[in-house]
């Protein structure tokens, strides 16, 4: 029919948001009309996973992006995004509430547009974790890269001695369990102790239902199954201050996959105002319904400045398509 058309591998971080998030965008035009551009990027950001080559018979052809090398703005951060947000706790419910503090950077001062403390924050509220998993989040040092590895078995503070085992005492009052390792891993040292918590670990049969162990500080389910899965890197991680979002998610969950969701020094998941930063929403946005389709609008979106910098390229060609007339 005789469209133009162009695809690229856009990275948001490129266009000022504190995220990893790749996106497959593909411009076309009408005959005779100008074919945009893809926008030069703003902020420095790795380039990785940005190339993108496909081959259509015998033709290649290559994405439509000149890339530069360098940008004119440094990466945005988890600090520039939110260190100025109240401190809340996990399950926060409060839909409204003021800024206890002034904008702290460049970013917050945009997402904030007056800045004026006087205004109400919303929907800074954060999906409430069962005390067991709140329990884990609180074990979880606040260090950059911490995770799921870092969980103590034996909770020395917390520990209740009249139990046979050293256990830790939920915000329910009930009781953790702690996680015993009866099998010798076929991957382990001879002189270290038991790593496998499953029969399958030993390499002589395969998973044994029974030996599957509830209610322990360290979820049974990752050592079970670590080997396979780079160790499961990343489960039950905080966000670093000076690092930026993995992609944001419509559901944050610690045990997903999809990232560290976990605040860089709160015991909670992220609020749905962070994660709405995290893709460059102004505070004034309001997003509608209970807590998770307020996270599906934020995750499932195109990151507003990211939109914006297409839009910019796409008035660029319509003007010059207009000159050309
Ligand atoms: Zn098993």
């Amino acid at each position: 029919m005789g469209y133009q058309v162009t695809f690229g591998v856009l990275q948001a971080g490129h266009y000022g948001v504190p995220q990893t998030r790749r996106r497959l965008i593909i411009l076309a035009a009408a005959p005779g009309f100008v074919l945009p551009n893809y926008p030069e990027p703003a902020h420095v950001f790795s380039k990785r996973g940005c190339q993108l080559a496909v081959q259509v018979a015998e033709h290649k052809y290559n994405n439509g992006c000149n890339w530069i090398m360098s940008a004119p703005y440094r990466t945005i951060t988890v600090r520039d995004a939110m260190s100025d947000l109240p401190n809340i706790k996990n399950g926060c419910n409060r839909k409204e509430m003021p800024y206890d503090s002034e904008p702290m950077s460049c970013f917050q001062r945009q997402m904030r547009g007056s800045g004026d403390t006087s205004e109400i924050l919303r929907d800074h509220i954060c999906k409430e974790m069962a005390p067991l998993v709140e329990a884990r989040m609180s074990y979880i040092p606040l260090a950059p890269g911490s995770d799921w590895r870092d969980l103590p078995n034996m909770v020395k503070f917390y520990c209740w001695r009249d139990l046979p085992n050293m256990v830790c005492r939920l915000s329910d009052g009930t009781y953790t369990n702690k996680l015993r390792y009866p099998y010798r891993s076929k991957k382990q040292a001879k002189n270290e102790p038991n790593r496998g918590v499953c029969q399958c670990a030993t390499g002589k049969g395969g998973c044994d239902s029974s030996d599957r162990q509830f209610n322990t500080i360290i979820p049974w389910c990752l050592p079970h199954t670590a080997d396979r899965h780079n160790h499961w890197s990343g489960l039950y991680g905080r966000l670093e201050w000076n690092g930026f979002f993995s992609t944001t998610v419509t559901n944050p969950e610690p045990m997903g996959k999809q990232g560290r969701v976990l605040h860089p020094d709160q015991h909670r998941v992220v609020s749905v105002r962070e994660c709405a930063r995290s893709q460059g929403f102004p505070d004034r946005y309001q997003f509608s319904g209970n807590i998770l389709d307020k996270h599906r609008q934020v995750g499932n979106a195109v990151p507003p400045p990211l939109g914006a910098a297409l839009g910019r390229e796409i008035k660029k060609a319509l003007i010059a398509s207009f000159n050309k007339f």
